[in-house]
């Protein structure tokens, strides 16, 4: 059933990506679903993943995807393999991180006739995930052949666009509740800086309910009380992990949607892969990309179409009709089929599931220099030295001790993978090949480029170093954690 709200209005294009897997399928069911509500829409079918990374091209995005949402700023896109072989990267990594796609906002809700162990506990709640900051940016090295880093950068600019899309969202959706989920207790700094924003940010919103909530909390309380959440802002990775627990609770990825949201693309996608055991079998679940389409719709504006769709989805589950992941494999229909149940739904309305009321949501304008703090002062207090040797800690402590005479530094400490081995504690604590040798400044004005090379020279005529970080305090505050047993 057509709605005549959209009548006459100029189609909009939109880039659609089948994606490998089952992507085809779950996508190929929703462009019909879509198709069915009337709503003026043009897909501009473009390539990304496997088949693009088996043709050579390592990035697996073509340029010509990049141009289509270049121009259209709005995709609907299935599931990318990662191949083993091809290429390094993630295509749907480098899609998000391409146009800036900096929010990714997942929601969960409990449907009718899925039943899991939550079934009645009323579960409606929204991940807000940070999408290109954090561990994924993917930033890694070996830094000796058996030490492996991976960086986690956290910006304030990043913060603030999470934190303050999440307060969009909360307004626009009519919820009241925010958590933010971190591990601000262990990692101060990195995801203590998403605390400390949401913290600025919550006292803007008085008429919202913000809490934090330490991350390992968070996982064990969405087990035990799920409803009690409403939105979640959180990091990258723990949004990710958190996101496919909280999809668990209502009846699996099947059912999980999102959206990535930047300044000026949106590209909508299912939580899920590409399951290739399902690929070509007409057994997927659509539902999730179904709900990423709704979510699409809504975004462009379609507010009476999306749903529509959400509504057939839920009186088709209300019907009985279910497909494999939901039903097991007696009675479960397949993946055109559960389609063509929704498509003749469109317009009929659920006994129990009420759609909620949505409005558009204003998505934060964070310029760089809006992100930039200017602090009162920045002074240079030292330099960690990360080196490469089998010495114990009492040989290694010495030695560095002897290289600083006659320089402006001293040693402070060595640690080994966080935790302090030189001056010696006594602990029966391991130490791998890889230490962070701590130095001082003892006269501040000694502090200077030629200082630090000519300290960086003397370690390294001993020792292989990899790494070195300059110690600053900002504000009269460290700029840097201590070790576990740093005094
Ligand atoms: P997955 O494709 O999400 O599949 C994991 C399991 O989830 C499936 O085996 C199946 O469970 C269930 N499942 C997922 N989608 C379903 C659907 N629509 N209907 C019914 N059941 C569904 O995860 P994966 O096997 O770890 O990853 C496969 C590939 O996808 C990898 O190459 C990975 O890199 C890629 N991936 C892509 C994205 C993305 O494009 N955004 C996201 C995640 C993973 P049962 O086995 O229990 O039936």
């Amino acid at each position: 059933m057509a709605p005549t709200s959209t009548a006459g209005q100029a189609p909009i294009t939109v880039t659609l990506i089948p994606g490998d897997g089952i992507g085809p399928e779950v996508v190929s069911a929703t462009t019909r679903v879509i198709e069915a509500t009337g709503a003026p829409i043009v897909w501009e079918e473009q390539a990304a993943g496997a088949e693009v990374f088996r043709q050579g091209l390592a990035s697996g995005v073509p340029q010509a995807t990049i141009d289509s949402i270049k121009r259209t700023r709005v995709a609907l896109k299935g599931p990318l393999e990662t191949p083993v072989g091809f290429g390094e990267k993630s295509a749907n990594v480098t899609l998000r991180k391409l146009f800036e796609t900096f929010a990714n906002i997942r929601p969960i809700r409990e449907m009718p006739g899925v039943e899991t162990p939550f079934s009645g506990r009323g579960i409606d709640l929204v991940v807000v995930r940070e999408n290109v900051e954090d561990l994924y940016a993917g930033i890694e090295h070996m830094q000796t052949p058996d030490v492996a880093q991976c960086l986690k950068l956290m910006s304030r600019a990043g913060c603030e666009r999470i934190v303050r899309t999440a307060f969009a969202l909360a307004v626009a959706e009519e919820r009241t509740t925010i958590h933010c989920a971190t591990k601000a207790n262990i990692m101060k700094l990195t995801e203590g800086l998403l605390k400390s924003v949401f913290e600025d940010v919550a006292r803007e919103y008085p008429e919202i309910d913000a809490q934090h909530i330490i991350i390992d909390n968070a996982a064990h309380q969405l087990v035990r009380f799920p409803e009690n959440f409403d939105v979640i802002v959180t990091t990258n990775m723990n949004g990710d992990i958190l996101s496919d627990l909280t999809s668990g609770l209502v009846g699996g990825l099947g059912f999980a949607p999102s959206a990535n949201l930047g300044t000026d693309v949106a590209i909508f996608e299912a939580v899920h892969g590409s399951a290739p055991k399902y690929a070509g079998k007409d057994a997927a679940n659509p539902s999730a990309v179904l709900l990423s389409g709704v979510m699409l719709l809504r975004h462009l504006g379609f507010f009476d179409e999306a749903a529509d769709v959400e509504q057939a989805i839920a009186v088709t589950l209300e019907q009985g009709i279910r497909t494999k992941d939901v039903s097991g494999p007696d009675g479960a229909v397949g993946t055109q089929a559960f389609a063509d149940a929704v498509i003749a739904n469109l317009g009929k309305r659920s006994s129990s599931y009420v759609s909620r009321n949505y409005a558009p949501i204003k998505l934060p304008q964070i310029s760089r220099a809006d992100g930039r703090s200017e602090p009162g002062s920045r002074r240079k207090v030292g330099v960690d030295i990360f080196v490469e040797t089998d010495q114990s800690p009492a040989d290694l402590g010495a030695a560095l001790t002897a290289i600083t005479e006659g320089t402006p530094y001293t040693l402070k400490m060595v640690s080994n993978r966080g935790t302090v081995v030189f001056p010696l504690t006594g602990a029966p604590t391991e130490c791998i090949d890889h230490f962070r040798c701590r130095f001082l400044i003892t006269e501040p004005a000694g502090w200077n480029q030629d200082s630090l090379l000519d300290l960086l020279k003397r370690v390294g005529e001993k020792y292989r170093w990899m790494h070195v970080e300059k110690l600053e305090e900002i504000d009269g505050a460290p700029g840097y954690t201590k070790a576990q047993g740093e005094n």
